[in-house]
């Protein structure tokens, strides 16, 4: 943690005079583990530098974008080049088509898609176009999983409003909350139920289909199959949100590796390769009905602006079998060498992974839902955590989202943070 009278936390004192709690996004206050952020200066490969000249080991990325690391060359250059031409027409560029091209190869599912700002755009148009198609109001979301701040998913929600401990948010409409119907994730017999006593009302379920927004938790086998087929049943849609496991757990996301195939895809993080873009797609069938083809409206002032699509290609483009082969590889090695940290100091943790993706919870029982993952003891966490930061590796500042390695990441980094894990074990231990 950096000391009072260090610069980075000058900056936070002054921020929060001025920020809503110092910040643009409530986890970066550092709110769960206590303690101030410090502010980042730069990033470079799987590096952040602070204001005080601190160097660490990110494992955030971004909370999930920069699967490449942090400023590459060739993506700087493309950037610099794209924006010397302009940097937003708001009239169409060769870009945004070349961009939808590489998603939809990527992922088959995806007939049509439109390219927005940010996932929280995204799933809130996905929803819409859901009811829509179905000209019904309700939605089904899992417990833990998160969407974005949409008024309608933010119910029961996970990553920062599970860690601030305000999952369902005061501000959202009664009338909006209720037609938001929450089930249990990894337990479809929780979404029969609500399918029996909501019959012929449910727009759409969606679901993260690898959920990371309550830590990394891996769906049953047969949980998505079951999703599907229910759905199909139902004349419901299935929306999968992979604005995580998009382009993260392999190139075609969570749908090609399970091999369950939704009707519509929300995606975003990886897909703005650092900028802030997010996108929404599926069956041409269901998205003819956006604006201008049909009339479900929506809108962007800076969607699909050059810079962004121009980060998103550079991104895509260089995914490939060999980089995911390396990110399992050092996330597998990352979780062998956490767990052995942990029990060679007496702590309970079970390590959750799927690809790139990790979540150590400072459990004794596996986590497979809502309710395991907050069985976790967020205390030791945040000892585990301040201690890996004061070695110069910067964990998520929360027990309930995902770390995230990039391709920038070494096999010496990894070993270097499971090095560092066993003195952090050791703290964790004593919390
Ligand atoms: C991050 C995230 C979102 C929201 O994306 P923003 O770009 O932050 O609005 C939605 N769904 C999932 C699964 C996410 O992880």
């Amino acid at each position: 943690m950096p000391s009072a009278r260090s610069t980075s936390s000058q900056a936070f004192t002054r921020a929060r005079r001025i920020l809503v709690g110092g910040v643009n996004s409530p986890v970066r206050a550092f709110a769960a583990v206590k303690g101030r952020p410090p502010f980042i200066t730069r990033g470079k490969g799987a590096h952040l530098t602070d204001q005080d000249g601190r160097r660490y080991l990110d494992y955030v990325m971004s909370w999930g974008p920069l699967i490449h690391g942090h400023a590459p060359a060739g993506l700087t250059r493309a950037l610099t080049a794209a924006a010397a031409k302009g940097t937003s027409f708001g009239a169409p560029t060769i870009l945004e088509t070349t961009l939808a091209e590489h998603v939809c190869a990527l992922i088959p599912s995806i007939e049509k898609l439109r390219f927005v700002n940010s996932g929280t755009e995204a799933t809130m148009s996905a929803i819409r176009v859901a009811r829509a198609a179905t000209k019904r109001d309700k939605i089904l979301k899992f417990k833990g999983c998160y969407h974005g701040h949409t008024d309608s998913l933010l119910v029961d929600a996970g990553s920062g409003a599970l860690t601030l401990g305000i999952p369902s948010s005061p501000g959202v409409p009664k009338g909006v909350a209720s037609d938001t119907l929450v089930a249990n994730y990894n337990d479809l017999d929780s979404v029969k139920h609500l399918f029996r006593t909501h019959r012929q009302q449910i727009a759409a379920v969606i679901v993260e289909p690898i959920a990371g927004n309550m830590g990394v938790v891996l769906p049953a086998s047969g949980f998505l199959e079951g999703l599907r087929e229910l759905c199909n049943q139902n004349d419901s849609l299935l929306i999968f949100d992979e604005v995580i496991s998009g382009f993260r757990v392999s190139k075609g996301g969570a749908q090609s590796l399970l091999d369950v195939h939704p009707d519509l895809t929300c995606l975003g993080k990886i897909i703005g390769g650092g900028l802030p873009v997010g996108a929404y797609g599926g069956a041409a069938e269901f998205m003819s009905l956006v604006a201008p083809m049909g009339e479900v409206y929506q809108a962007g002032t800076l969607s699909g602006n050059p810079l962004a699509m121009t980060a998103g290609l550079w991104s895509l483009k260089r995914l490939s079998n060999v980089l995911y082969r390396r990110l399992s590889r050092m996330s597998g090695r990352l979780t062998t060498g956490l767990t052995k940290a942990a029990k060679d100091s007496g702590v309970d943790v079970q390590v959750n992974s799927a690809g790139s993706l990790l979540t150590p919870f400072f459990t004794a029982k596996p986590v497979n839902d809502y309710h395991s993952a907050v069985g976790a003891n967020t205390k030791k966490y945040a000892a585990f955590f301040h201690a890996m930061l004061g070695q110069g590796i910067y964990p998520p500042p929360s027990q309930f989202e995902a770390w995230f390695l990039s391709g920038a990441h070494t096999d010496q980094d990894v070993e270097h943070t499971i090095k560092a894990s066993q003195k952090a074990m050791r703290a964790a231990k004593r919390a």
